[in-house]
């Protein structure tokens, strides 16, 4: 019988999008890590869910990495997001997911924020998404985990463009471009979006931990 190969990275999230861009991201860049065999997601490592119950981004990053960690014994990168707008003070902010209610309507929650903002001229309309990307060891002692934070600034649109994507992605229009976030390619968002800042940032960690 082959030898199935041993988990190395718990990735802590559920969503399908987030999996496929946090394993691109991480393809190639650690030495000796297959990212198809040995990085691997929450359900697929057994990992309970986890509450959110942090104020902050980071906060609730965290929360999930080190809580993945010790409950699989393996080393766990999470990420927590979402959008900020100015003129609403940072929110939907951590309540992102679910700003109309139910968790993950993307759908509804976009045209409520726009309902909300009807009335806001677009010179008042900046916004950006936020990302907190962290790691956390399975036998984490205070102060072995590590965050690192993300943003795309923009402004909002008062109508959805594009399809690709998910979330607020149809709404943003990040700085310097004309194109909205749903109007990017997959390599394109990838290229400058908060979560890429983030795990960009968090690499040298990750290596360092996986030596
Ligand atoms: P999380 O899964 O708890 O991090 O919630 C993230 C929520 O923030 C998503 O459900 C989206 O509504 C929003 N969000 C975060 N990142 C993005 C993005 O890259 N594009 C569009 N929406 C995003």
């Amino acid at each position: 019988m082959p030898e199935v190969p041993q988990p190395r990275l718990v990735l802590a999230t559920r969503n399908a999008g987030k999996l496929r861009e946090l394993r691109e991201l991480l393809r190639g860049q650690v030495p000796g890590l297959d990212v198809d065999t040995q990085v691997i997601d929450a359900a697929s490592a057994g990992a309970p869910d986890v509450v959110e119950s942090g104020v902050t981004f980071e906060e609730n990053a965290l929360l999930k990495a080190e809580q993945t960690a010790r409950a699989t014994g393996v080393l766990a990168v999470a990420d927590d997001s979402g959008l900020a707008v100015d003129v609403l003070g940072g929110a939907p902010g951590i309540f992102s997911a679910r700003w109309a209610g139910g968790h993950g309507d993307d759908a509804a929650n976009l045209h409520l924020l726009l309902a909300q903002l009807a009335d806001i001229p677009a010179e008042r309309r900046g916004a950006g998404f936020v990302c907190a990307a962290a790691l956390a060891h399975p036998d984490a002692t205070e102060g072995t985990s590590h965050t690192e934070t993300g943003t795309l600034r923009g402004h909002l649109l008062e109508t959805p463009r594009g399809t690709e994507g998910f979330g607020y992605d149809p709404i943003l229009v990040p700085l310097g471009l004309e194109r909205s976030c749903a109007e990017l390619s997959f390599e394109e968002k990838n290229a400058i979006s908060h979560r890429g800042i983030a795990f960009r940032a968090l690499l040298p960690h990750l290596v360092h931990a996986l030596a």
